[in-house]
């Protein structure tokens, strides 16, 4: 007999609409002995089939599918089309905006659960989330090596949520020679370095990538504040597009470091850059002490809320940085705000923001709705994909 669960009566709706995920307490019953990742059968109580999905039998979202329809075939070959879609669906995005580096598979808006695979220049990096993706590792790694006979795969698969599918970390070479680090990739006509082993998640914010060039837009001849910068890639943006002065803040020294070997390597002024390894939270409430302010503030920070529960201590958050970053803004200047939170709503986020311009006396309006980067779309079948808000606000 097929190894199967079936649905309660019901829960086979999601399915219908290819929502990808199920629900342990959708499950009525599993048939046959099921073990970790393995692909199984899905059927609602009336006994069609919905199509195959990942067992994970650790976590609460208790399979996820791979497939809607009724003879699919999970193996190499299934992933092998999964993946020529997904580099088919962004070659128009890398031609247009000149890409070395992008996510060429966004998990479930890729139709690939769990799945993570970004490709900076010749390294491939892949973030295997579920205990699906950990089943097929080795046919993934396969596959990418037939499509991308020179690059090397790397594993980045260090992040907490595969605990709760019963996964341990793990951080390693998967085919082929790691080169040296940094990676350099390009986008829109701009140089970065990417260190795939020490750098945040898959080595670099990709998803940050329009935004980055909207921000531009406005920096000629402006001094920019880049709040929670990482690598500076948002200064770096702004001071190719010539603007005056750029200042970095960040916690992390290896990624501002990043930010001056960016700014040169891109032959861009480095005396128009400053780093300042520091607290945003801390340096802000001193520059609004001080009465500093800069024509264009940029705030980007992670991600305050992993879970519902955080999502109070997150508005907070949210609340704090905005206010202090209205009072740093010069009459007529700019604030480029961003949410990386998927728990938070965007009407949510826009009224913090909004709260946070009246408790500092601000006018501010809305010029620009901001989101991620193509290469993260949004599957239709799946709202959870859109993660990233951002407001362009003109101030007052
Ligand atoms: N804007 C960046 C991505 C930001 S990620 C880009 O476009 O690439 C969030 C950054 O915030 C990380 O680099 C992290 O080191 C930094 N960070 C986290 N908490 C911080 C704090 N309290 N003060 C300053 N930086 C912080």
């Amino acid at each position: 007999m097929k190894k199967r669960i079936i649905l309660k009566p019901g829960r086979e709706r999601s399915v219908l609409r290819h929502h990808p995920w199920i629900f342990s307490n959708g499950i009525r019953s599993v048939k046959g002995e099921l073990t970790l990742g393995e692909t199984i059968e899905v059927r609602a109580h009336d006994g069609r089939v919905l199509g195959w999905a990942a067992w994970s039998p650790n976590s609460q979202i208790q399979a996820r599918m791979w497939s809607f329809e009724k003879e699919a075939v999970i193996d190499k070959n299934f992933f092998k089309q999964k993946l020529a879609k997904a580099q088919f669906a962004r070659e128009g995005l890398i031609a247009r905006q000149g890409l070395t580096g992008y996510r060429l598979a966004a998990s479930e808006s890729d139709g690939l659960p769990g799945i993570t695979i970004d490709k900076y220049a010749n390294v491939i990096v892949c973030q295997l989330l579920s205990a699906g993706a950990e089943y097929w590792r080795d046919t993934i790694v396969e596959v990418l090596v037939e499509m991308f006979p020179d690059c090397c795969v790397y594993e980045r698969s260090d992040v907490a949520s595969r605990e709760k599918e019963g996964l341990e970390q793990r951080i390693g070479v998967l085919h082929g020679e790691l080169p040296e680090m940094p990676v350099i990739i390009e986008e829109n006509g701009v140089k970065i370095g990417v260190d795939v082993v020490k750098g945040h998640k898959t080595g670099f914010y990709l998803d940050q990538r329009d935004n980055r060039a909207i921000a531009a837009e406005y920096a000629k001849g402006k001094d920019v504040l880049n709040c929670f910068s990482y690598s500076g890639t948002f200064g770096l943006y702004a001071l190719k597009a010539g603007a005056n002065s750029v200042e970095n803040v960040d916690v992390s020294s290896h990624a501002l470091e990043t930010a001056m070997n960016n700014v040169a390597m891109n032959l861009l002024d480095e005396s128009r850059l400053i780093n300042s390894e520091a607290d945003v939270f801390k340096l802000l409430r001193k520059y609004r002490d001080e009465g500093k302010q800069f024509d264009i503030v940029i705030m980007d920070p992670p991600k305050f809320a992993d879970n519902k529960a955080q999502l109070d201590g997150a508005c907070r958050g949210y609340k704090d940085i905005n206010l202090l970053a209205f009072a740093l803004v010069k009459p007529g200047g700019m604030l480029l705000t961003y949410s990386c939170s998927g728990l938070m709503q965007a009407e949510l986020f826009q009224k913090i923001v909004a709260d946070a311009a009246l408790d500092a006396g601000r006018d501010a309006q809305i010029v620009r709705k901001l989101t991620q980067a193509q290469d993260h779309p949004i599957a239709t079948n799946f709202p959870e994909g859109f993660y990233l808000k951002g407001l362009a606000l003109q101030v007052l």
